[in-house]
């Protein structure tokens, strides 16, 4: 896989098996096969892009999104406070597009990660953004959460669905001592009722707001993303 870069910004995440129509011309496959990265590649038209390995990031900003998925701060937010590492064991559920899944796969590899979810069509976006990535160590399994976690001694659950609280009794059971359960909720009752159910955790809620500046006029830029969703991270400390 090959990312281009335009001289505007513009990013492109192609195979090299196709030429490339931009609005700025086409891009020659063959050529594109003699390059490396840190080349550079000029369209018919002559305009520059720059030729890089794409990075698991590159993967999931052009992933395909079927269900609202967690945003990379969210994603950071949760590396953060969980120290999750390469060889951690981790459960997350719903998989939906499966950008979580991705993230955390590329942190915990070369252990496995394993995500759950309940839709066949959603299962099947994710599969193909794994694929495409060229991800192979996330088990995708087609299993309702609510009902149980087949695995133990985790290092860490992720979840992102409607009933959190469901969850906390499998998840007693199936981390580790000093185990994590994180989970997304874009409501704050969502996270109350989670709150109140965490019973041998010790646990916090964090709202992950960031801010980007038009570095040019250096001003905030007036429109943000306000909100995307609450993160409680709770900590396994008795059984
Ligand atoms: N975190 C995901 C998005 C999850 S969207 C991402 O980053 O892409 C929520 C998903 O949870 C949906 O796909 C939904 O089908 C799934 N889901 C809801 N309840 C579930 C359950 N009980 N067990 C497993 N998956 C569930």
């Amino acid at each position: 896989m090959y990312l281009l870069i335009d001289e505007k910004e513009g990013s492109y995440l192609i195979k090299g098996n196709l030429d490339l129509h931009t609005r700025y011309g086409i891009i020659s496959c063959k050529e594109l096969v003699e390059k490396n990265p840190g080349d550079i590649i000029k369209s018919h038209t002559g305009f520059i892009f720059h030729v890089l390995n794409p990075n698991i990031v590159d993967y999931i900003k052009k992933a395909k999104k079927g269900p609202q998925s967690v945003t990379l701060k969210d994603c950071g937010l949760i590396v953060a406070h969980t120290g999750v590492h390469s060889g951690s064991r981790v459960v997350d559920a719903g998989t939906g597009s499966g950008i979580l899944a991705m993230f955390l796969s590329n942190i915990v590899n070369p252990e496995k990660l394993v995500t759950y979810e309940i839709r066949r069509d959603f299962a099947e976006i994710a599969k193909k953004n794994f694929e495409k990535a060229g991800i192979k160590n996330i088990e995708l399994k087609m299993k309702d959460i609510y009902v149980g976690i087949d695995e133990k001694n985790l290092d860490l659950i992720t979840l992102d669905l409607p009933e959190p609280w469901r969850v906390v009794k499998h998840a007693r059971k199936s981390l580790k001592i000093g185990g994590y359960l994180v989970s997304y909720s874009p409501s704050i009752e969502q996270s109350k009722r989670l709150f109140d159910s965490l019973e041998g955790f010790q646990s916090e809620t964090i709202e992950c707001v960031t801010r980007n500046w038009d570095m040019k006029t250096v001003r905030p830029y007036s429109r943000m993303l306000a909100h995307t969703g609450f993160i409680t991270i709770a900590r396994l400390i008795e059984r």
